[in-house]
């Protein structure tokens, strides 16, 4: 076969599918192949096997295995319903081809369309159906089943029978074709990576180079009626789904295209809740931004919900995405994820992207440079996007034959016979066909490619050497993509960088202790989120030294001076300098921030009082105008201009959070020239301004010049140099003296830096910057030294640079809003007596509408085997919390009666506000069971069914 006919008229089919029970692996072709084979007469039945994704993990054969009771009921119904042919949507193993040949006369093949299914050469018989059509397979003459005629003219019948209790079980996920699956077809001859590759034997000309689809094909049928069509086959034929709701996978770009029309076709379906499914280029979400509304407001209320379910990002490098020919630039995806939150708070029922992959990135190519990888890295840690990219880790190219990529692979010499390290080959881990293998060009990346696939959370189990010290790592980072282990994987991809900078190729071990000993802020560990400690020798001996503003200056242009964060020991030594006037100390969220304290200072003993009296009422107001109007009057209090004071407090919580967003939203806003006086390290601007060009700002700040003297004149030429301002800690920045006119490429000598760090380090010790797209390098006589891209902004007044890139991170951090539901539904909460318990206390708290600062609780659901995970939510922002029993010893954020309470380091307790609910609900919870005795627990809970509805915990 392999291409050719069959050589007799099959009457008897047997279609086996491989179902992946934790992916979306479904055979696509086969509801067409049995609707009509049976339409023409021939018995044929369809077994769904539910595997594992990882069921060729492991093996050798390059089939996919089935269990010795699987191969046995496969072998069974050969026997009986004696198949003249076998078709598998993907290559079988050898065990599974003896079982289905059981019947002693069938003809076996792999099934395929055009694409990479079945494509490497010799391994199983293939029989594609762009060069045989199913009429030929089945010994008929029917053109209108040709080419899209399979599609468009069959109708498809979804009737599997589940074969085991896997494919019982899990989600059916029919899949309906809505016409051409992608139009995007960009010459790969346009490419000037691709443009001098033989292509003979690729699959296509044009499109994404790592892209397995066929050849493009035109449809005819209007994508509404054929979505009409399928639907109705699937209620017809597909077996029930046990009540859990229909989710439906719509596959092919019209589907966006026709959204409207869509959502019409899917009030009239009559099944609920159901769920469509839709995949998306980049460039085709934007384009359908305001349908997609419209359709989400027409769906509203009605039971049926749009869930992307996949967004294929790729890369934020320019570079990288050009090598995939994916045809689209990194603001462009910036834009999509600020579109997919937005449309995730406007419509919360109705619309969602999380659940089925969020974004799909490809972190690791045989091209990629570790800047490239770290850019990656860094704009997922910057907008806090961890919980979207469950892959990065990952996201390794996967090269099949009759793909350009494999081509140029080839020409670079980084094809390679096999893998040396076998959890590299992720498709034998993803139930993908059988990949070929591939090195990086870049020798630093190896062992970076090692560790990294080990840190997913699937890895857990592998026992070689490198994953048991991944294992340890991971122990202590948290499993799978969190902020930690994207903190440290940019420290080992930093530490490789440094390590080819002087020329050497860094191993596994070394990458590791780099990940151990943590990025930039490891010295600072203990320090709040965005914070340095500061001390007062220092800031006292800064206040008398040449470029830092005297104190008498500051004292004659401020009501009041706020320092912080401080420890206790810090906030002692400001309480007994008797040279600070009127030194009033606080410790802030009454405790609930761990021991950082701040104090306030100034010439008036009133003005300092109220500043402090603000700080409480900042932690205590819940959002909204309350906590705006105390936010502007503290600005008001220290100094700061109205307008200033008052645009700080309407901007939403991640800008705040971190000052540098601000300070780049600011910058990034004027195209043009602004004041240098409101340099971001200016010595005058302890804030940042309501704009980069604030007039009240800019005439404060000349006052504190003149007052300043000629030292103030002096440190104003300084403002005109370029200074580099660091996302991790707000207030660390380093000048640059140009040597070169500043621009995206200059020569720089560093001058006065603010806090410490590698960063810093590599900044001081480096001599070029190079702004290329939205990389940014810093380069030692030549070399890449460190990549601060995503993680350092160059401010410089006469233009912003890298402008684009930056207004588009920040406009997705302004669309954040909390993200919903991660908590589980109450009855999860369930599975032990405590948190039986616990969820019968929170059902009460809520019903009184309990509001703790301004939140109010929201949901709860499990949290590991023992603990209870509480949502607290307000506009625009979110807190989780988990309750556990309170025993001896065990770590606590904060306990309160009977509980222990921590939070997620996915979700840190970094605001005041966020503080405060944590520390009002856990009064709140307090408050509603004192007495829990969790020793008594264990034994009384048989007791405790109708316990009152307050269902207090004993
Ligand atoms: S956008 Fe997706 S479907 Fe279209 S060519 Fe690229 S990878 Fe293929």
């Amino acid at each position: 076969m392999s291409g050719g006919a069959v050589q007799h008229a099959p009457q008897r089919l047997l279609l086996v599918e491989f179902a992946a029970t934790d992916r979306f692996h479904r055979a696509l072709l086969f509801p067409f192949v049995l609707g009509y084979a049976r339409a023409a007469g021939r018995a044929a039945r369809w077994l769904r096997f539910g595997v594992p994704a990882a069921a060729r993990a492991g093996g050798r054969d390059e089939g996919v295995p089935l269990s010795g009771a699987d191969e046995a009921r496969l072998r069974g119904t050969a026997r009986v319903f004696d198949p003249d042919l076998v078709l598998f949507h993907q290559t079988p193993s050898a065990g599974v081809r003896r079982a289905a040949a059981a019947g002693g006369r069938a003809t076996l093949a792999v099934l395929a369309d055009g694409g990479t299914v079945g494509t490497r050469p010799g391994r199983f018989r293939r029989l594609d159906l762009a060069r045989t059509p199913l009429d030929a397979v089945l010994g008929l003459r029917d053109p209108s089943v040709r080419g899209t005629g399979l599609f468009e003219n069959v109708e498809p019948d979804y009737g599997f029978e589940a074969a085991n209790e896997a494919a019982e079980t899990m989600d059916p996920l029919p899949f309906v074709f809505l016409g051409e699956e992608c139009t995007y077809d960009r010459p790969f001859r346009a490419n000037r990576f691709l443009a001098d590759l033989s292509l003979a034997g690729c699959l296509r000309r044009g499109g994404c180079a790592f892209c397995g689809r066929p050849e493009g094909r035109r449809w005819t049928t209007s994508p509404p009626v054929l979505l009409r069509r399928q639907l109705a086959a699937i209620d017809r034929t597909l077996p029930g789904t046990g009540g859990r709701g229909l989710r439906v996978r719509l596959l092919g770009e019209a589907a966006l295209r026709h959204v409207g029309a869509v959502a019409r076709e899917a009030l009239r379906f009559r099944r609920r809740p159901l769920r469509l499914l839709l995949d998306a280029r980049v460039d085709r979400l934007l384009a359908a931004a305001e349908p997609l509304r419209a359709a989400l407001r027409a769906l509203d209320g009605s039971g049926v919900r749009l869930e992307l379910s996949l967004l294929g990002a790729e890369s934020f490098g320019t570079a990288a995405l050009e090598r995939l020919n994916k045809g689209l630039r990194p603001e462009q995806t910036l834009r999509a994820i600020r579109l997919l939150f937005e449309l995730e708070r406007e419509f919360p029922a109705g619309f969602g992207f999380r659940e089925h992959g969020g974004l799909s990135l490809l972190t690791m190519t045989p091209w990629t440079t570790p800047a490239e990888l770290a850019l990656d890295l860094a704009v997922v840690e910057a907008l806090g996007l961890e919980s979207l990219v469950g892959k990065l880790f990952t996201g390794r190219l996967r090269l099949f034959p009759g793909l350009p990529l494999v081509e140029a692979a080839r020409r670079d010499g980084l094809l390679v016979r096999r893998y040396a390290d076998p959890r590299l080959d992720t498709a034998r881990r993803n139930l993908y066909e059988t990949e070929l293998p591939w090195r990086f060009a870049r020798p630093e990346m190896e062992s970076l490619g090692r560790i990294l696939v080990r840190l997913e959370a699937d890895a857990a189990t592998a026992s070689d050497p490198l994953s048991r010290r991944v294992a340890e790592l991971a122990g202590a980072l948290g499993r799978g993509v969190t902020p930690r282990s994207v903190a440290a994987a940019l420290a080992m991809t930093d530490a490789a960088m440094r390590a080819a900078a002087s020329g050497r190729k860094p191993g596994p071990a070394a990458l590791l202790r780099a990940a151990a000993s943590g990025g930039a802020s490891r010295d600072e560990a203990a320090a709040p989120r965005h914070e340095t400690w500061v001390r007062h020798a220092e800031w006292r001996g800064a206040a008398a030294e040449p470029g830092r503003l005297p104190l008498s200056v500051l004292l004659d242009h401020k009501p009041a001076i706020k320092v912080e964060p401080l420890t206790a020991t810090e906030c002692d030594r400001f309480r007994r300098d008797p040279e600070l006037p009127h030194v009033r100390a606080r410790r802030r969220g009454g405790g609930a921030g761990g021991e950082a304290w701040e104090v306030f200072l100034g010439r008036r003993a009133r003005d300092v009082v109220a500043a402090a009296e603000l700080a409480e009422r900042i932690e205590r107001a819940r959002p909204g105008p309350e906590l705006r109007d105390a936010v502007t009057r503290m600005g008001l209090a220290l100094g700061y201009p109205q307008c200033c004071a008052r645009a700080f407090a309407r901007e939403r919580p991640p800008l705040v959070d971190n000052v540098f967003w601000l300070h780049v939203a600011r910058r990034v806003a004027i195209p043009g020239r602004v004041p240098a006086e409101l340099n971001p390290l200016a010595p005058w601007l302890e804030y940042v301004p309501c704009s980069a060009a604030c007039r009240a700002s800019l005439a404060r700040a000349r006052r504190m010049i003149r007052a300043w003297g000629a030292e103030g004149r002096r440190q104003l030429e300084r403002c005109r140099h370029p200074v580099l301002l660091f996302r991790e800690i707000q207030g660390q920045a380093v000048e640059l003296e140009p040597l070169d006119e500043p621009g995206e490429r200059f020569r720089y000598r560093a001058g006065v830096a603010g806090g410490a760090g590698p960063l810093v380090e590599a900044v001081r010790r480096g001599d070029e910057l190079v702004l290329d797209h939205e990389l940014t390098l810093v380069l030692r006589r030549g070399r890449p030294l460190a990549a601060l891209s995503a993680r350092a902004f160059l401010w410089w007044h006469e233009r912003p640079l890298q402008a684009e890139f930056w207004r588009a991170m920040v406009e997705v951090l302004r669309a954040r809003g909390p993200e919903p539901r991660a908590a589980a539904a109450p009855e999860a909460a369930a599975a032990t007596p405590f948190a039986r318990d616990t969820a019968g206390l929170l059902a009460a708290l809520r019903r009184r509408r309990l509001r703790c600062a301004g939140f109010v609780l929201e949901s709860w659901g499990a949290s590991g085997p023992d603990g209870v995970r509480v949502a607290l939510v307000a506009p625009g922002d979110r807190v989780e919390l988990d309750l556990f029993p309170r025993r001896p010893g065990a770590p606590a954020f904060l306990e309160a009666g009977a509980f222990r309470l921590t939070y997620p380091t996915t979700r840190p307790l970094d605001s005041p506000a966020r503080l405060a609910a944590a520390r009002a609900f856990a009064a709140a919870l307090a408050a509603a069971a004192p007495d829990h005795d969790d020793d008594d627990h264990d034994h009384d809970h048989d007791d405790d069914r109708d316990h009152d509805h307050v269902g207090r915990p004993r």
